[in-house]
């Protein structure tokens, strides 16, 4: 049986072909610059990668090429091995709750959410109009990005606003990157053979969101009405006070979307350090001989970042009353060593300890913490295209 996970952005397509029997990626690739200029394809599969441009005015001609090119590079015989697609879609406000097979309805409600996820929601849309053209037959099943997260409480999910902004226009947490920290609970759950456990899930990436899980369940999280919302990011300035944005307007003459494309695009790493968006940048630039006022703007911007994922941390041990284990992933949770230090170092005063020869792993499923800590620490490699192809299949079977 073999599955495509979709990840279907407004000039991008991103896929992964699973052969569903053992799990495995069989090829996976990206079609780039779709209906603008310089557009082109990469397709990785037996140990190849093939780069190539190509005309993609559509979503559907990059579809039509992956189809064609599945078959010609010989990774499939034939269309009719491709069972089930899945997709990842972003916003699926509180009426969808779980994944679920790809109907009109579906269609029609992403369409109607866009103004929650103006980027993502349309460009979510053409993804699935390609596929319907191209593989009209092909069952398809939407994975959403807030799904997991339905299962917050009010007292997790309302914000202390007039309540008529919830009752009237949603306005209320509805948390993202929901498919990743599902499938670190199933992970560590499987690993440590036990579902009763209480989780703080963090997914640490460009972007990031930190999730208190009880059961198997999303009981809280930083992401909010939208992704700006919780820790500090690579270029988004995570949790401020909302006066900032009309006292900036004035001070800078700035309109509100201005003010809050610069809290997007220019805060976080990138703004306080002024050197980067990217955590590697900032740890060479704390470790170089640089000048003194290099590594000053690298540090200021290392420990308010480290800080904000603490802060959030010891918010949801509490909530959840203790943890039972704490999780990083992504870009920054799987690969650095040195944030992970220094998150677990200000937890100290919970009993974490961190192992530091274990916490020297990049990409792999481990226990990073020693065995005296209080609570054990893992990095465990998300794969939000495994979780998507794994509903899919559960869904056409
Ligand atoms: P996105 O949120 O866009 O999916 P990723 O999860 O791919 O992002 O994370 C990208 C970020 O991860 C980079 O900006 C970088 O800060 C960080 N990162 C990736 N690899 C490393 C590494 N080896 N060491 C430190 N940070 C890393």
């Amino acid at each position: 049986m073999k599955i495509i996970s979709i990840n279907a952005g407004s000039s991008s397509l991103k896929f992964s072909l699973f052969n569903m029997d053992d799990k495995k990626v069989i090829a996976s690739g990206l079609f780039e610059r779709i209906g603008i200029d310089g557009s082109s394809y990469t397709i990785k599969y037996n140990g190849e990668k093939i780069k190539t441009e190509a005309e993609l005015a559509t979503h559907t001609d990059a579809v039509k090429i992956l189809l064609d090119k599945l078959v010609t590079l010989n990774i499939i015989k034939s269309l009719d091995e491709i069972d089930g697609v899945g997709h990842r879609l972003v916003h699926g406000k509180d009426k969808y709750k779980e994944s679920c097979l790809i109907t009109d309805e579906v269609v029609n409600d992403l369409i109607a959410f866009k103004d929650f996820a103006p980027l993502h929601n349309p460009a979510n849309v053409l993804g699935i109009e390609a596929f319907r053209e191209v593989l009209p037959n092909v069952p398809m099943v939407g994975v959403f990005d807030t799904a997991f997260h339905q299962t917050m409480d009010e007292e997790a999910y309302l914000y202390p606003v007039p309540y008529s902004w919830y009752k009237e226009h949603g306005v209320r947490k509805y948390g993202f990157h929901g498919t990743s920290h599902r499938y670190i609970a199933k992970t560590i759950s499987e690993k440590l053979g036990r579902d009763d456990l209480r989780i703080i899930s963090c997914h640490v990436g460009n972007g990031g969101s930190i999730t208190a899980i009880k059961d198997g369940k999303c009981v809280d999280t930083s992401m909010g009405f939208t992704p700006l919302a919780g820790i500090m990011m690579g270029t988004r300035s995570g949790d401020v006070d909302p006066s900032i944005i009309t006292y900036v307007m004035e001070q800078e003459g700035l309109n509100a979307k201005e003010v809050i494309d610069d809290l997007n695009k220019k805060s976080g790493l990138l703004g306080l350090s002024e050197i980067s968006s990217d955590m590697r940048d900032i740890v060479s630039a704390m470790d170089s001989e640089d000048e003194e006022e290099k590594k000053a703007k690298a540090r200021r911007a290392f420990l308010k970042y480290t800080r904000t994922v603490t802060n959030y941390i010891a918010e949801y041990y509490v909530i959840l009353g203790g943890a039972d284990v704490i999780c990083f992933t992504a870009g920054l949770g799987e690969n650095s060593e040195p944030f992970r230090k220094k998150v677990c170092e200000n937890l100290a005063c919970l009993g974490v300890k961190l192992d530091s020869e274990a916490n020297k792993v990049m990409g792999e499923f481990k226990k990073i913490s020693s065995d005296d800590s209080a609570i054990p620490v893992y990095v465990v490699p998300t794969d939000e295209e495994l979780m998507i192809a794994l509903d899919t299949l559960k869904l056409i079977s």
